[in-house]
């Protein structure tokens, strides 16, 4: 029969992804007593199933590309195979090695229990705990739900067989020859571009909006697509799925419009649902939307006092650095700090296809609507005029958007290897800075970062290697 023994905690985390695990680390660090509950494996989606697995597989591709490049440069080399077997194990072993680091981080963390079981939120203060031992109840003076998101399907369209979500996708045993990816967001592009670098012949993205991309500034998503059509990557735009059939070696896609498209497989990129479902969330009076849960913009709390969300179940940019600030945000919060409010759209987004993209701050199009078409100002620098990107064979830009006479508000950045200025580009925005404060700062010769140095010099009306 289950042992009931109670728990008392100054804070109850239930699920320990990239939120509820960065939630209980600073939670010890200001003294707070922290339980961290997980059904499944310390470090969640992102470490397992989500950033860490993809980036590996993409380095993997840059090899590959660059191999097939190094003749054009004057360095013979040839790609005898690829084994999906040995790129599966250096993607476990990153993920691994991680794994035990964050694994050794919370067992250091002091007043930290892990513990680990099937969480229910039972009360407005406690949390249910089923594991092979008995069932567990925690008691919490504050709670935080971090119980992180799931791949979604459309109606009618089964995942199973063929017919594949992202984390069956990072373990099949084969690279596919001819798939079909359901959704160009930054799953599905990032999936579409390491396909293509592993030898896929031919990869085809459906998507029903008129972009790829399509929640970046309209010229990185056009970029990004001609981009992929020089690199062969077929895409779909503007026409809705309709649905799906399989048989034991392939997938057929039918659209609305009656196109069909043939693939070994069909991978359903189409967003990511909070999981959040008969968890004791509703029971206990936590306003929910769309399955999301509703929270205070600047405390991250819920309806119900005491009890706090964050990552992929909160609204907003599913994206693990906005969870681990989210989850230092709330122990602060808990812990009587009153830390400022995370601004939604500082936070940085990248995706990493080749080419890759970053952006931070507003699209052209958000900063119209707040500051109207005259009270903004854009300036595109081409890295053609760039070395490091000239020597490295890529093409993109750098483009900026400003407040007239005001801040830089926007940075939106496409070519290979840019996701690398991100940083750069996320300090500009969120310091408020003047294109002249930038201006004034030496960019390194040869870098790629010098392509935001030289965007920043022009927007200033001083271009060096540019024109005004
Ligand atoms: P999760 O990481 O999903 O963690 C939630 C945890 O709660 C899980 O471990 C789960 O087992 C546990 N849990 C759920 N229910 C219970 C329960 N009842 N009891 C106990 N435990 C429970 N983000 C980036 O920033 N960069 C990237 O490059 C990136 N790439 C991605 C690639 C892919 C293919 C995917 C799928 C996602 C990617 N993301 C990326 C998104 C990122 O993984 C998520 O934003 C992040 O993991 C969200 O963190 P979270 O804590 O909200 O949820």
């Amino acid at each position: 029969m289950a042992d009931e023994t109670a728990d008392q905690y100054d804070l109850v985390i239930l699920g320990a992804g990239s939120g509820g695990y960065a939630a209980a680390l600073r939670a010890g660090e200001l003294g707070l007593r922290t339980a961290l509950v997980e059904k499944d494996k310390l470090g969640g989606t992102c470490l397992h199933r989500g950033c860490v697995p993809t980036k590996t597989m993409l380095h993997v591709g840059e090899i590959a590309d660059t191999a097939h490049e190094g003749e054009a440069v004057g360095v013979k080399i040839s790609v005898d195979s690829i084994d999906p077997q040995g790129i599966r194990s250096f993607k476990d072993k990153i993920v691994g090695r991680l794994y035990k680091g964050l694994q050794g981080l919370v067992k250091a963390a002091k007043g930290v229990d892990y513990i680990e079981g099937y969480g229910r939120l039972s009360g407005r203060n406690t949390v249910s705990v089923e594991s092979e031992s008995g069932t567990r109840t925690l008691t919490g003076k504050n709670i935080v739900l971090a119980s992180g998101s799931f791949s979604k399907t459309l109606p009618g369209l089964e995942l199973g067989g063929r017919i594949i979500d992202s984390e069956v996708a990072l373990d099949l045993p084969e690279i596919p020859k001819n798939p079909i990816i359901l959704g160009g967001g930054v799953i599905g592009v990032e999936f579409a571009s390491v396909w293509k670098s592993l030898g896929a012949e031919s990869v085809t993205i459906v998507e029903g909006l008129p972009h790829l991309v399509a929640n970046e500034d309209e010229s990185l998503s056009k970029a990004l697509e001609r981009a992929f059509k020089k690199r062969g990557i077929k895409f779909s735009l503007g026409t809705f799925f309709e649905k799906a059939e399989q048989t034991d070696s392939g997938v057929t896609v039918t659209l609305a419009d009656g196109t069909t498209f043939e693939g070994d497989y069909l991978l359903v990129a189409v967003g990511r649902g909070p999981n959040t479902k008969d968890l004791g969330y509703e029971e206990q009076g936590i306003e929910i939307d769309r399955g999301f849960v509703i929270v205070d913009r600047s405390t991250l709390e819920t309806s119900v006092p005491g009890i706090y969300a964050v990552g992929d179940i909160v609204p907003g940019l599913q994206l693990a650095h906005r969870g681990f600030q989210q989850g230092i945000l709330v122990a602060e919060e808990i812990a009587g700090l009153r830390p400022a409010p995370i601004v939604e759209s500082g936070i940085p987004r990248v995706t990493y296809a080749e080419p890759q993209i970053g952006s931070v701050g507003l699209t052209e199009k958000q900063a119209v609507e707040q500051f109207g078409a005259d009270g903004i100002e854009t300036y595109e620098y081409n890295l053609g005029g760039n070395g490091k990107s000239q020597i490295l064979g890529t093409t993109g830009f750098v483009k900026l958007v400003r407040e007239k006479d005001g801040p830089v508000v926007g940075i939106h950045m496409i070519g290979s290897r840019i996701s690398e200025q991100i940083g750069e580009a996320q300090l500009i925005v969120n310091w408020e800075a003047f294109p002249e404060d930038v201006a004034a700062l030496i960019h390194a010769h040869p870098t790629q970062n010098e392509a935001l140095g030289e965007a920043h010099l022009a927007l200033a009306g001083k271009p060096l290697h540019a024109h005004a």
